[in-house]
């Protein structure tokens, strides 16, 4: 059982006029081998931030990873320089995000695009390029990939240019893939098109992902574990099923009650009363306090211990720790 990452206690911020925003305070969570992690959440939850700060993307000087490691099969990532993080980047982590056409360059072929990466980073031949080209096509689904090397972007529909992102950030074989909403600019056909494209890829090279996304119907069907982010905290985390059969953090059943519905994919979650905390100023305690039907007072003052359910299950709510009781009557 191989970590591929492990994520501890990772906190980013970000300077702005209006002060330093907390965005992401204290995420802690590992990824094995061949395993796909989602992490979802409402939009401002720090579940790009985090993906970010993964892959060293955090613009400075206005974002700083505060405090906490990174560890990439062992080598610490955080305030590595960025010529060492270059070497990472799209070889050994790889990205991908919502918008497809943007990820393209409208000026050169697919095919450049396709074996500009395989050529920096591993020196392979043109020709050796080109064949792995055809090769990573065909694992996408693009037929006659050989003629269609030579075409630009806009004479793919959304969904090949889609799979062409994939297959770009895949050909020079990572062992992480990141992916940020990856299916949310798409049509429900080409979406679930796109998911069943992520297993199959999965099963023939055991790469391990992280999804992004705030959309559980997706989760529901390609994670094989889930980080539930609220306030720029992981509140609960778990395989898939403990997660959609027996949630603990209120904020996670607030989530599974909105059904997902695949014909409202572009919808943000908003399945419960109320806005998630201001991160400029983050509450002591509990961030859900506000918005939680079980709130007692110790929630307001004491954020709560990590309370493991299983040994793949845990959850940040004093409801699940019999310690509440005393700090109840302590304050
Ligand atoms: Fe609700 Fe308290 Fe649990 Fe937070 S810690 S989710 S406020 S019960
Ligand atoms: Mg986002």
């Amino acid at each position: 059982d191989v970590k591929v990452l492990q994520v501890d206690n990772l906190q980013v911020s970000f300077r702005t006029y209006g002060g330093e925003v907390e965005a992401v305070r204290g995420v802690s969570f590992d990824l094995h081998q061949g395993e796909t992690l989602a992490i979802v959440g409402e939009s401002g939850c720090g579940k790009s931030v985090t993906s970010n700060a993964i892959m060293g993307l955090i613009p400075e000087p206005a974002g700083v990873i505060k405090n906490g490691s990174v560890l990439f099969k062992g080598k610490e990532l955080t305030g590595m320089s960025k010529p060492q993080l270059r070497k990472i980047q799209g070889v050994d982590i790889s990205m991908i995000f919502q918008d497809p056409m943007t990820a393209l360059n409208p000026t050169l072929t697919i095919g450049e695009q396709l074996t500009e990466g395989l050529r920096t980073h591993k020196k392979v031949s043109k020709q050796e390029a080109k064949q792995k080209a055809i090769e990573m096509l065909e694992l996408v689904g693009i037929p006659n990939p050989k003629e269609r090397l030579k075409q630009f972007p806009h004479q793919f529909s959304g969904g090949m240019r889609q799979r062409i992102v994939i297959a770009i950030a895949l050909i020079c074989e990572p062992e992480l893939l990141i992916a940020d909403e990856p299916t949310t600019a798409l049509d429900v056909t080409i979406q679930a098109q796109i998911l069943e494209l992520f297993e199959e890829i999965q099963q023939k090279t055991n790469i391990s992902i992280i999804l992004i996304t705030h959309d559980l119907g997706v989760v529901a069907k390609i994670a094989d574990r889930i980080a539930v982010m609220y306030a720029g905290k992981v509140v609960e985390i778990g395989d898939k099923r403990a997660i959609f059969y027996t949630p603990e953090h209120p904020y996670t059943k607030g989530l599974l009650n909105s059904v997902p519905r695949l014909d409202l994919v572009e919808e943000e979650l908003q399945p419960i009363e109320g806005t998630p905390p201001d991160l400029f100023s983050p509450p002591k305690g509990c961030p859900f306090t506000a918005r939680c039907p079980y709130a007692m007072e110790v929630c307001d003052h004491v954020y709560p211990f990590t309370t493991t359910i299983s040994e793949s299950h845990a959850v940040d709510c004093w409801l699940q720790d019999e310690r509440a009781k005393v700090l109840q009557e302590l304050s």
